[in-house]
Parts: structure tokens; C-alpha cells; sequence
């Protein structure tokens, strides 16, 4: 299947080319036809599957053929729960509209809202928001809903989870009822559920690779060690070469903090992201690693979920989760669009229960490493 066969306008064909997709993804092949229809979705994957483009494509080739009028005012809303992801899927549109007249802008709470209030008088046809600051900037009247056409709630599970229900709830009354709606969500609790049979109008159920799979492209391994030897093991690895941009895993926030610290006293430089981290410290950190200015970044589950890096080589358990589910999507952020990555894992003697989990969900078991120092 091509991107062509999709149906998809010359100018946006044109963008992918400049990015250098191939072939839609499989969420993007199922979802870009239904949406391209104004058909509502429902759509289950996780970051990493192409999800962001299964719904930015449609959005932008259906309001190009909508806006005659040429007036910017929004006519999309994506909402999604994080800044990180907020400025992730604003990338996306200015990676894919860039041949196209549109304007898109991003909002998200945390930061002095003047730049992003000029941009949106300026007119915008797209906007991304966190829920927050968009209520926010909805009541002291800089932004109207009336004119929504395409609405898309994304990672809905996680917005669940973030508490970000009750925002939900006073967004949803603001949108249009004659609208075209698109909620995706990693999983689907019987809360998201609930929430798209509110939502949603006869919605198409678009669903891809479920947490069990693992891609064939990333390596796996485990060390079997005692706790204390961690930090040496991860320190040895990580002054080896071919160990270029990794990104570590620890089960808490504390835990990330004291990992950093010990690469960091011992000339790896790294930082840890975690929700204890203000927006702006996490930012800085994200960019700093996507720029390869630090070859580290240790990270908790909640605040890597949804973080998007290209070419990330090596993913490292320091500790094995206790949710099986989670392995597979800690090491599915390597290994991303045919490139070849490796995932590691720590496992020590109170780990092992995990372990097995882990195994029995992927249906194979981790190749154990078993010359090593410690
Ligand atoms: P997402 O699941 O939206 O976070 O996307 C994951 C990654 O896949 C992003 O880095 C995208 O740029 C990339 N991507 C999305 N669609 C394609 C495609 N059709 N071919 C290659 N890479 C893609």
C-alpha cells in the first residue's frame, strides 16, 4: 500500500516525500480512509505506531478542501495531555501542512500565555492544546469552539489517568454537535469506553498491535545481577561504544534521580525526567537528548510514555517492571521505523517474578548475557 492509494492530495504527498515515509503504517492505512470520509474513530495504539499522522493527514488534506474561505479560525482541536506531546503533534502538522496554506498553533499551560494568545488572534485553522490552558484561554475569551469541524482526542487512557476528566467534561459542552470526532487511547478501560459512547457518532474501531508483540528489529537482552551491581553494569555499558543515544528506565522518581546522579559523577552525561520535574526542566531535558548534547536520559514510565525519539539506540531496564504490558512498551521506543535497536534488561533475585510475567506475555524468553563482570 502507498500513500498515493490512500488518496492522499499531492501537497501532502509531497511533505511525506520531504520526510522520507514510504508506505503508510498500519494504523495510518486503516485510519486515513475512514477519516478522510468525516467518519468518526475510535482508534487503539500506542505511541510509536504512526498514530499522530493517522489523524494529522486527514485533518489537513479535509480542511484544505473545506477552507474556501480562506479565514483562519479553528477549525481542528487536537486535545492531548502533555506539553511534550502537545509540541510533538504541532511538529507533525508543520512537518505535513508545510505545502499547504494552513496555520496551526500550539497551547499548553506552564508558560506566559501572551505569545501564544498573539498567534491565535493572528488566526489559526488548527489547534493543539492541553486541556488546561485551553479552558483557560477559553475563558478570558480568546478562543471560541463554534467553529470546529474535526475534534480529536488523543491518548485518552492517559488523559483519564492525569485527572483530566472534569476538563474533558466542560470542553466537550463547547464543541459543535455536528462534528467529526476521533479519540485514540493506547488502552481501552471501560472509562474510555464510556467516554467515547458520549463522544462519538457510530465510530469505525481502528485497532493495531497489541502490547503482547514485540517488533523483530530490537534486540533483547537481559543481565542477571544483584541490585548493588547495577550502577556498574549500566556504567560499563554505557562507556562502550555503539551506546549512543539510551534511554534508561527506573521505577521511581527517586530512583531516576539517584541513576543520573551516578552517571553524571562518573562523566556520562545525562539528565532524569520524571513528574516531579517542572514542564520546563523535562523540556529542556528532551531537547537537550534529541540534539545529542547528552548521550542519557533516565526516565519513569509516565513521563516517557508519548516522548517521541527518532534513532534512539538502546533502551535499558535498570529495574524490570512489575507490569508486564509495560516492558513492551518501554522497549518499543527503540527499534522505531525499520531501524535496529536493543533493549536491556536488569534483573535481580526480587525481579524474577516479573521476569516470568514478562516472558509469558511475550511468549519467548529474554537471551540471558551471561559473560559479564558482576
Ligand atoms: P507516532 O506514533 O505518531 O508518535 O509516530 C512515531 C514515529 O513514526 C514518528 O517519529 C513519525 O515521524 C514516524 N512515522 C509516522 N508515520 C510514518 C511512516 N508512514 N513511515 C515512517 N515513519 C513514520
Amino acid at each position: 500500500m502507498t500513500f498515493k492509494e490512500l488518496n492522499i492530495s499531492e501537497p501532502i504527498l509531497q511533505a511525506l516525500k520531504e520526510k522520507k515515509y514510504e508506505n503508510p503504517t498500519p494504523i495510518q492505512e486503516k485510519a486515513i480512509p475512514v477519516a478522510l470520509k468525516n467518519r468518526d474513530i475510535i482508534g487503539i495504539a500506542q505511541t510509536g505506531t504512526g498514530k499522530t499522522a493517522a489523524f494529522a493527514i486527514p485533518i489537513i488534506q479535509l480542511l484544505t478542501e473545506e477552507a474556501t474561505d480562506n479565514k483562519h479560525n479553528i477549525k481542528a482541536l487536537i486535545l492531548t495531555p502533555t506539553r511534550e506531546l502537545a509540541i510533538q503533534i504541532d511538529e507533525c502538522f508543520s512537518d505535513y501542512a508545510k505545502h499547504t496554506s494552513l496555520r496551526h498553533t500550539v497551547i499548553f499551560g506552564g508558560v506566559n500565555q501572551n505569545p501564544q494568545v498573539r498567534q491565535i488572534k493572528q488566526g489559526t485553522d488548527i489547534l493543539i492544546a492541553t486541556p488546561g490552558r485551553l479552558l483557560d484561554l477559553i475563558n478570558q475569551g480568546f478562543i471560541h469552539l463554534n467553529n470546529i469541524k474535526h475534534f480529536i482526542l488523543d491518548e485518552a487512557d492517559r488523559m483519564l489517568d492525569m485527572g483530566f476528566i472534569h476538563d474533558i467534561k466542560r470542553i466537550l459542552p463547547l464543541l459543535p454537535k455536528e462534528r467529526h470526532t476521533m479519540l485514540f487511547s493506547a488502552t481501552m478501560p471501560s472509562s474510555i469506553a464510556e467516554l467515547s459512547r458520549k463522544m462519538l457518532n457510530k465510530p469505525t474501531r481502528v485497532e493495531v498491535a497489541p502490547a503482547s508483540s514485540v517488533v523483530d528489529t530490537i534486540k533483547q537482552s537481559l543481565f542477571m545481577i544483584e541490585k548493588p551491581e547495577k550502577s556498574k553494569l549500566l556504567l560499563d555499558l554505557l562507556q562502550q561504544e555503539g551506546i549512543k543515544s539510551t534511554l534508561v528506565f527506573s521505577r521511581t522518581k527517586h530512583g531516576a534521580d539517584k541513576i543520573a546522579k551516578i552517571l553524571n559523577k562518573n562523566g556520562i552525561q545525562c539528565d532524569a525526567i520524571h513528574g516531579n520535574k517542572s514542564q520546563n526542566a523535562r523540556q529542556g531535558a528532551l531537547e537537550k537528548f534529541k540534539n545529542k548534547q547528552i548521550k542519557a536520559l533516565v526516565a519513569t514510565d509516565i513521563a516517557a510514555r508519548g516522548i517521541d525519539i527518532d534513532e534512539l539506540s538502546h533502551v535499558i531496564n535498570f529495574e524490570m517492571p512489575n507490569i508486564p504490558e509495560t516492558y513492551v512498551h518501554r522497549i518499543g521506543r527503540t527499534g522505531r521505523a525499520g531501524h535496529e535497536g536493543k533493549a536491556i534488561s536488569f534483573c535481580d533475585a526480587e525481579e524474577r517474578a516479573y521476569l516470568k510475567d514478562i516472558e509469558k506475555l511475550i511468549d519467548k524468553s529474554i537471551p540471558v548475557v551471561k559473560d559479564h563482570p558482576y
